[in-house]
């Protein structure tokens, strides 16, 4: 319950008791008297924090008030704030029929029922609704916003393209980014369903709106490489190196694979290296580390770990500790020791790559590029990773 929303009304309530008493309307003459005693009691209810005795009441009142149009619309959206679905409808249903309505009151009653139908998850409805209303230049912004969510709800990229940029020219809001993700979703559709050319066009479309979208780079060096342009490929995950380094643990998978099918396994390390110098992900290092163990290094790979482990500031003593232990010694125990590290830095870590919205703190194991929480576009990133000893 909102009860912002409900001392908003509570005004309105007092005061449309007062314009109708003060007309003196023949129906209101006892609601006119109700509704001021009707709101104490339910602000008193609200300051018990009985919220929903404080609606009951309030309900109860102001259904005495079919005629007062902006009543009947407050007590509507009421409904349908406390999931009263059917009953929302119904009220709104019952305000467009009328007649004698003024444009903006059908205007705004047909809004409302736009919004029921949304909530009630009747979408055909609420759209064919939603794209009246927005005609109306007062109702165009609200009408888009909601027509937005319906159709992201829907997948329906195309739409949803079109209704954002009506929506940009109607707000004067900056939706580029918001846009480009669409494309995004457009081209990973087109990917999967194996029509290449198409996938290249929406990319081509994302990247013009937004030059350093991760997600179409990602996507484009994807399709490169499924066309073998394993050279392009890498071309443009490069690109996410400088950019976007927080990404880069995301893409040195299908990195590896262009270098391997070029048969240049060595450019992957120096790829890894020049990505390390700009972020420093632990996830990052043993990939590399793995790398030089897979080439036969393993010294190399023990020290870069050990020099990783120097460079983090709450694993310092440790690294000293594992140091001093360390001099001369066989190879057999020199390998102990390197499997030891990396079994005790991945135990430290953890090995899964845990995501974070930035802008309502949503985590989890995978990326999503709507964020489930929020519903904000390309908000999630790679959360830092912390120590588990330091969690305790
Ligand atoms: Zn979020």
């Amino acid at each position: 319950m909102d009860p912002v929303w409900l001392l908003l009304l509570l005004p309105l309530a007092a005061a449309s008791g007062w314009y109708a008493a003060s007309r003196g309307h023949r129906s209101t003459r006892s609601a006119g008297s109700d509704i001021p005693q009707a709101y104490f009691k339910s602000l008193n209810l609200l300051l018990n924090e009985q919220q929903d005795k404080a609606l009951d009441v309030l309900i109860s009142a102001l259904e005495a008030h079919e005629e007062t149009i902006e009543i009947q619309l407050a007590l509507g959206n009421l409904f349908r704030r406390r999931g009263e679905i059917e009953r929302a409808t119904q009220l709104h249903q019952n305000l467009i029929a009328r007649s004698g309505l003024e444009p903006q009151q059908r205007l705004l009653a047909l809004y409302e029922l736009g919004q029921d139908y949304y909530k009630a998850g009747l979408f055909d409805r609420a759209e064919s609704l939603l794209l009246e209303v927005a005609e109306a230049v007062d109702y165009s912004e609200s009408a888009y916003r909601l027509l937005l969510q319906l159709y992201e709800q829907e997948k329906e990229w195309d739409n949803a393209i079109d209704a954002a940029k009506r929506l940009s020219s109607a707000s004067g809001e900056d939706l580029t980014g918001l846009l480009s993700q669409y494309y995004c979703e457009l081209a990973e559709e087109r990917m999967g369903a194996g029509f290449y050319q198409e996938c290249a066009g929406f990319i081509d479309q994302a990247l013009i709106l937004e030059q350093d979208c991760t997600r179409a780079l990602i996507l484009s060096g994807r399709l490169r490489a499924i066309k073998n342009e394993h050279q392009l490929a890498i071309g443009e995950w490069t690109k996410i190196v400088n950019l976007h380094p927080e990404m880069l643990p995301d893409v040195v998978g299908l990195v590896r694979q262009s270098y391997q099918s070029l048969g240049q396994l060595p450019d992957y390390r120096t790829f890894l290296e020049r990505g390390l110098e700009l972020n420093n992900d632990f996830r990052l290092v043993m990939t590399l580390v793995d790398l030089l163990v897979e080439n036969g290094q393993p010294n190399q790979a023990r020290s870069r770990l050990l020099s990783w482990m120097r460079d983090t500031h709450s694993l310092k003593s440790l690294t000293d500790l594992i140091e001093s232990d360390a001099g001369g010694g066989d190879d057999s125990r020199s390998d102990r020791s390197l499997s030891f590290l990396i079994d005790l830095v991945s135990a430290l870590f953890g090995m899964a790559r845990s995501y974070e919205c930035r802008n309502c703190g949503f985590k989890g194991k995978s990326m999503h590029w709507q964020c489930p929480g929020c519903k904000n576009w390309n908000s999630t990133k790679p959360a830092k990773t912390i120590p588990r000893l330091q969690e305790r």
